[in-house]
């Protein structure tokens, strides 16, 4: 991929991204997060408060195995006093340095585990060991009591009125010696309510907070959609927009689930849009692209996409099975559209590039790599523009001669101003022949792009170029006055002149000051009037022929000569003849080639000559080869011929010397056709 290509797709990266964060997406992660903290904090703060209740109700039970042992302590050795604390009934063991039992009471149940805690409040270290019969709390090693709520809730009588969780622990007395005794946390009615009720009002707080978030939380994630749907909706159709398609097209082709699919990347371009906007207006207009939109995209499967990509222009991507399917299935959407509206037909142009399956060598579809659906659109268009600026319908797919097409249309755009400036246009002339006497009666100048980058140019793979983009009539301009420069350089020299003809294009002609332009160019080279002859296709006559026809007399009027050219190629436009004071007909090379060569194009060639001297024109027949072609337009009097049997286009120097020799033949000159200085 190219750096520039990278860069494009690293913006677009960073858009996304941008959407992404101006919506609430970044909030919906920030509320979770305030969620999980508050609970977590509601959770801590349950926890502290419920155990500092504990460990509140723990330093009651010391206390009271305290008094025991220093009860023990005070009278051991007297039997009054054992039997007084026997009476108080608790369980407790008296052990000597060495942890031997020294003396016992009631029903033991400790565990040999021991810890050491410092409860709430308290600075004092206290040893305990669990009561192996409820293991409900035992010294969490961090000088605190812990419990498990499991075995809360699984232990603890919620119905009895007191409940009491037994734990052991040790009361150091003189000698080394301990009295173990098992101490009770006793929760009465009121520590239950207490805890209930603050545990009642945590869930609430922690419900009510937890729904709140939620709350945002789906707002957010509403919000972000709509942005997300804003951002590739498009303000026209109401439909994805370009965005949208670059986005998802990508993933769709290289994602693995469509390997196995052909995929066509189509421009749909509908060919009336401006013109139809001129006629109604802008927000009918808009009505029409939304209409098409809806009715393209109600034709689509899984998983092919439409967008609304620029003005009058649509992107698809379908998927298709064989190219002949494809053509079908593109041109009935065509007629789909066209007819679409009932008062009027409208045109549409499809320019499609293919993205097929990649297989392996047994077959198997693999994962399409590297594909961009930005690559694949403008090939699409590249190829739909091939099919011209015309209003009509029709379909084209992209091939690499396209490719190579577009990029010499985009050199010959980019280089034909500086290629104009230094003169590297030059003009050939190409002699025609009088077949009845060999001589030189006039020739034609065609033009060449000698490139000291491109090399030698022909005119056929430029002038269709500049016909598109209107740079043909800085051409035409700059052969006229090279042609008229020449002339008079050689009438300067003494040369025997003949009228030369240069070509007009049929897009000059949409100029209605073109003859005075062109009188201007002639006159400001000094060329005489006669000596220039303006060649104009036959199709040219189809635009404007009230226009057309004024053109024609000015230029007559000012001494041009006028010619129709190519007469007989493609169009036929008897009519015009009848309607246009021209002076030329110059038969098209067609007739002297493959097909119409023959008995029946022998006739209608002839025809055609005696029709031109009917109407007073002059005949030159183009693209004759062969002697016995020229032999019968001698036989029909056809006045000149332009072939290579007599000449291929060449430069001004040899053009000269057939000049100068024509000059000094002893044979009669034509007054009509020719001019001595
Ligand atoms: P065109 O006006 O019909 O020019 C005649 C073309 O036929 C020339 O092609 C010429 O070389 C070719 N030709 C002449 N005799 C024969 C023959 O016996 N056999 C064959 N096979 N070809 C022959 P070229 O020079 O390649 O020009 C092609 C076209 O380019 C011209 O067709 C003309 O339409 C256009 N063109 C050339 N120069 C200009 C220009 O300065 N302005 C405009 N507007 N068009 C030009
Ligand atoms: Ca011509
Ligand atoms: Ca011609």
């Amino acid at each position: 991929m190219s750096s520039a290509k990278k860069d494009r797709k690293k913006e677009r990266v960073r858009l996304y991204k941008k959407v992404r964060n101006t919506s609430s997406w970044k909030s919906i992660i920030l509320y979770l997060l305030m969620m999980l903290l508050f609970v977590a904090s509601v959770v801590f703060l349950a926890g502290f408060v419920i155990e500092y209740i504990f460990e509140s109700k723990f330093a009651e039970g010391y206390s009271e195995i305290e008094q025991t042992a220093k009860l023990y302590e005070s009278g051991s050795e007297e039997k009054n006093m054992l039997d007084y604390i026997k009476k108080q009934g608790r369980d407790f063991i008296v052990t000597d340095k060495s942890g031997e039992v020294l003396y016992q009471q009631g029903n033991i149940t400790l565990s040999h585990n021991s810890g050491d805690i410092n409860i709430a409040n308290n600075s004092e270290t206290y040893t305990v060991y669990q009561d192996t019969e409820t293991p409900l709390l035992y010294p969490n090693g961090k000088g605190g009591l812990d419990f498990k709520l499991n075995d809360l809730l699984e232990w603890y009588d919620f119905d009895a009125e007191t409940v009491k969780i037994p734990i052991w622990v040790s009361v150091d007395i003189s000698g080394g010696r301990q009295v173990i005794g098992k101490a009770f946390i006793t929760i009465n009615k009121k520590d239950k309510i207490l805890i209930i009720e603050l545990l009642t009002v945590l869930a609430g707080i922690i419900v009510l907070f937890c729904f709140i978030m939620f709350a945002k939380i789906i707002k957010s994630a509403i919000n972000f959609r709509r942005v997300v749907k804003l951002f590739y909706s498009d303000p026209v159709t109401q439909g994805h927009n370009w965005m949208w398609y670059v986005r998802y097209g990508d993933d769709r082709l290289q994602s693995s689930f469509n390997k196995k699919y052909n995929f066509a990347v189509v421009n749909l371009v509908f060919r009336n849009y401006r013109n139809y906007c001129l006629c109604h207006s802008m927000s009918e207009g808009e009505v029409l692209l939304s209409r098409i939109d809806r009715l393209v995209s109600s034709q689509l499967k899984k998983p092919e996409m439409c967008a609304h990509a620029t003005t009058s222009n649509f992107a698809l991507l379908l998927k298709f099975d064989d190219e002949q399917s494809l053509r079908a299935r593109l041109q009935s959407l065509i007629d789909t559209l066209s007819q679409m509206d009932r008062d009027h037909n409208f045109d549409f142009q499809i320019g499609v590039d293919i993205i097929g399956a990649v297989t392996t060598d047994n077959g198997r579809a693999v994962k399409r790599k590297g594909v961009s659906i930005e690559t694949a659109y403008n090939n699409a268009c590249a190829a739909r523009a091939t099919l011209g600026e015309t209003e009509e319908s029709g379909i084209c797919i992209f091939d690499n001669d396209l490719l190579e097409q577009q990029r010499w249309r985009d050199i010959v755009h980019e280089h034909q101003q500086t290629a104009l400036n230094n003169e590297e246009f030059v003009v050939y002339y190409q002699p025609k022949y009088d077949p009845r006497t060999n001589r030189l009666r006039g020739a034609e100048a065609l033009v060449r792009w000698d490139s000291p980058e491109f090399g030698f140019v022909t005119p056929g793979r430029i002038i269709p170029i500049f016909e598109k983009n209107g740079f043909i009539t800085e051409i035409d301009h700059y052969m006229i006055k090279h042609v008229a420069q020449d002339q008079k350089a050689w009438l300067d020299a003494g040369y025997e002149c003949v009228p030369v003809s240069v070509n007009v294009s049929r897009a000059h002609f949409i100029e209605n000051d073109l003859a005075d332009q062109i009188r201007d160019l002639v006159d400001a080279a000094d060329c005489p009037h006669e000596l220039i002859e303006i060649e104009l296709t036959e199709s040219a006559f189809f635009d404007d022929k009230k226009a057309m026809i004024e053109t024609i007399k000015k230029l007559k009027d000012y001494g041009f000569r006028v010619s129709m050219d190519d007469f007989g190629a493609g169009y036929s436009s008897l009519n015009s003849l009848k309607d246009m004071p021209l002076d030329v007909l110059k038969l098209d090379a067609d007739f002297f080639r493959g097909d119409n060569a023959g008995e029946r194009g022998e006739i209608v060639v002839s025809e055609a000559i005696k029709l031109a001297k009917s109407l007073d024109m002059l005949t030159v027949a183009e693209g004759v080869e062969e002697k016995p072609q020229v032999d019968f337009l001698a036989e029909q009097g056809c006045d000149m011929i332009q072939g290579y049997y007599f000449a291929k286009p060449m430069p001004k120097s040899e053009y000269t010397e057939r000049m100068s020799r024509t000059a000094h033949t002893e044979q009669p000159a034509l007054p009509e056709q020719t001019v001595q200085k």
